[in-house]
């Protein structure tokens, strides 16, 4: 059965593109939609769209209207939350009770948060003593910065889509969003829900396509664009930076991560097995937060070993819908086969197997999914590839350290600088080691537990800037200062 076109969605309205492409389901291989990319032209043309939008009503559409409008966005995409979770499913083969709970949950909640943020927003203002007497006022009036720019990936695609548009419009900005070619669905099924809530044409305009000679590279060497906000792998963000770097624009990175969990010896173990489990596994490995290092204290080594690889095997792959499905597959193809060369490294390099290692075989309807085992293994160090390099699949390396000093060393000891997790009962140490790792976002006994007014970013390859409440909302505004002399 052939999937429907899925189009680009410029000034409200669907346009052709170039050429159109497959969109496989991950799951099992069929195709969920032709997509069309878009060429030079449609780029063009949503640029133009948002810009028309900024300098029209939207431009003059004051803080309180916004607010009212990403209210309503938010209501819109809870009437068409079982939409939106087909959507999400079909394009991402992830378990539907996750697609619910985190994925579609948090893009209203996303809206609502943003919408917050904005009508709570104060302007700086100082009065200043004049040497000679008298006195200035300044103030400073938060601008829009523009037309925005908003590439994201694929694994938790709404939920990371909204989490940069939300605030650009909450700011006054019109976008051009280019969702990852291989979740092309919700981003599109969203430029409908903005009709519903009543935002007007062209500020939120959607191209599809890929990176380099594709959609991705024309947006982003786009002269109209005003900022990026970018979610994606490291290697990406530095392409974007060369793109940009003529027209000095403004960029907002969100990258990869090879994030560390440290296990102390006085940790609740059973609720640390529960969040590690979590934290390597959640989304198949395919979270940008997601443990990939795991650090155990000597004492405890082998039982955490021996219950994670339990948990492990306790998993269930299967249909999106199916009773008790705890994982899917990975994206698509080409990540599996990037995701098996570091199952073939892992062994190259030493490592010990304990559980997965390999494709599994969940008979002939799902044969031609993306499907991958969960995967641990032992014996490797920080020295191994495995241990220094992004997988973004359902994997982690279990080492042993003895002393808090090595935990820290350990776990700082990589290029990235996203998430790390410490897992203890100490109170003391819980705060002196998150206060040591270098990283945006430190977890003491919980992971991924976010409050959206909080600043989310990364060090070091991990990323630029910080998005979140206030955070965000300096990234998606400019400031004019007014000083009069009074
Ligand atoms: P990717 O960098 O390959 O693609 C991301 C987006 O960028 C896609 O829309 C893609 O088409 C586009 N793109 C690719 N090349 C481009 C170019 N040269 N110019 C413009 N656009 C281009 O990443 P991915 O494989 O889709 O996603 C996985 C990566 O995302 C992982 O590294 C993961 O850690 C990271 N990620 C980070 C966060 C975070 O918040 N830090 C969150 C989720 C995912």
């Amino acid at each position: 059965m052939p999937g429907p076109d899925l189009y680009n969605m410029v000034a409200g309205a669907p346009l052709p593109g170039r050429a159109a492409f497959d969109k496989i389901n991950p799951v099992d291989g069929t195709l969920v939609a032709k997509v069309h990319e878009a060429g030079p032209d449609v780029v063009d043309a949503a640029v133009q769209a948002a810009r028309r939008a900024l300098d029209g009503h939207w431009g003059r559409t004051g803080v309180g209207e916004r607010v009212r409008l990403l209210r309503k966005v938010a209501d819109r995409i809870e009437a068409r939350f079982d939409d939106l979770v087909v959507a999400e499913v079909a394009d991402t083969g992830k378990p539907l009770p996750l697609a619910r709970e985190l994925d579609v949950a948090r893009a209203a909640m996303n809206f609502r948060s943003f919408a917050d943020t904005v009508a709570g927003a104060g302007v700086d203002s100082y009065l200043m003593d004049l040497a000679g007497g008298g006195q200035a006022l300044n103030y400073a009036v938060a601008k829009p910065l523009g037309v925005v720019a908003v590439i994201v990936p694929w694994n938790l695609p709404l939920l990371l889509l909204t989490w940069k548009v939300a605030p650009a419009l909450a700011c006054g900005n019109a976008v051009v969003v280019k969702p990852s070619e291989e979740t092309p669905s919700s981003a599109t099924l969203l430029a409908e829900i903005m009709a519903e809530a009543g935002i007007p044409d062209g500020v939120y305009n959607v191209v599809h396509g890929f990176g380099p000679d594709s959609a991705g590279e024309y947006l982003t060497a786009h002269p109209g664009i005003d900022g990026v906000t970018f979610t994606g792998e490291s290697r990406t963000g530095s392409a974007i930076m060369r793109a940009v770097a003529p027209r000095v624009r403004p960029v907002s990175f969100e990258l990869g991560g090879k994030n560390a969990a440290v296990v102390f010896d006085d940790c609740d173990l059973e609720a640390t097995l529960d969040g590690l489990t979590r934290s390597v596994f959640m989304n198949s490995g395919q979270v940008c937060l997601c443990t990939e290092r795991v650090y155990v204290q000597r004492g405890i080594f082998d039982d955490v070993v021996s219950g994670l690889v339990d948990r492990a095997k306790g998993l269930k792959l299967g249909r999106p819908d199916a009773e008790g499905v705890t994982t899917g597959p990975l994206i698509s193809q080409e990540h599996r086969r990037k995701v098996q060369a570091y199952y073939d490294l892992a062994l190259d390099e030493g490592a010990e197997v304990l559980v997965g290692g390999g494709v599994p075989d969940l008979g002939p309807e799902l044969a031609n999914g993306s499907w991958i085992e969960p995967t641990l293994w032992t014996g490797v160090t920080n020295a191994d590839r495995v241990l220094r390099e992004e997988i973004f699949g359902p994997t982690a390396a279990l080492v042993p350290f003895d002393s808090e000093e090595e935990a820290v060393t350990l776990a700082n000891d990589t290029d990235y600088g996203l998430a790390a997790a410490v897992w203890t009962s100490n109170l003391e140490r819980a705060h002196r080691v998150a206060q040591q790792m270098r990283v945006g976002m430190a977890w003491v006994n919980t992971w991924y537990l976010r409050d959206l007014r909080s600043p989310f970013g990364g060090m070091g390859l991990s990323g630029i800037g910080r998005e979140g409440g206030m955070h965000s909302f300096h990234f998606y505004t400019q400031p004019t200062n007014v000083c009069i002399k009074l």
